[in-house]
């Protein structure tokens, strides 16, 4: 059975998201394919963090818990 390919739920609100989504970086669409718009969504570093320390992590945190730099 395919794994159930969904949406994250933070995916309005994500600075990372919202910020990177029309960008053309091929690692940071990769995530975005990976992780906001497909099955890896419940393994985002970025929900570890908002859970660990009470508020969003930084734009540039990519779900992988790295930091894009330009
Ligand atoms: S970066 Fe993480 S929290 Fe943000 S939309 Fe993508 S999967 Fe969700």
């Amino acid at each position: 059975m395919h794994k159930q390919i969904k949406e994250c739920k933070w995916i309005s609100t994500c600075g990372f998201y919202q910020k990177y989504k029309d960008g053309r970086d091929p690692v940071l669409l990769g995530f975005i394919r990976q992780y906001c718009k497909g099955s890896c969504s419940d393994d985002c570093a970025r929900k570890t963090y908002h859970h660990e320390h009470g508020h969003a992590p930084p734009d540039e945190m990519m779900p992988s818990g790295r930091f894009f730099r330009f």
